[in-house]
């Protein structure tokens, strides 16, 4: 459960966030950019498999990413999703500019793979 006013995090169970006294939310509204972190976007693909592959090597490394795509949303670090199609169309990850470069590394290594 998330704060929508201060944005604290919280355990399911938490309904009222204790700091501001306003009702939590299981996620936050977005997934709009703060304005002070700068995204990037790393990779575009409609492939399913390398979607799970490039989530699965971000979550390893412990990269903040979120992906977007043509009507699908997911956000920064919250409960991944489950039951997700990715049949919509390209999904695109971003992560924040900081980890971009790492990002980029561990799926160009992925995409050259996939291509011998
Ligand atoms: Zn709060």
């Amino acid at each position: 459960m998330f704060c929508p006013n201060c944005g604290e995090e919280y355990s399911w169970d938490v309904m009222v966030c204790p700091t501001c006294d306003v009702d939590t939310v299981d996620r936050l509204p977005g997934p709009e950019p703060t304005p002070d972190v700068a995204l990037v976007s790393i990779l575009a693909t409609g492939d399913a498999g390398l979607i799970a592959v490039a989530k699965s090597l971000l979550e390893g490394e412990g990269i903040d990413y979120f992906v977007r795509g043509d009507g699908l949303q997911d956000l920064f670090g919250l409960g991944r999703a489950t039951g997700f199609s990715f049949a919509m169309g390209p999904a695109e990850f971003w992560v924040r500019e900081d980890d971009a470069t790492r990002a980029r590394e561990l799926l160009n290594d992925l995409t050259s793979d996939r291509r011998e």
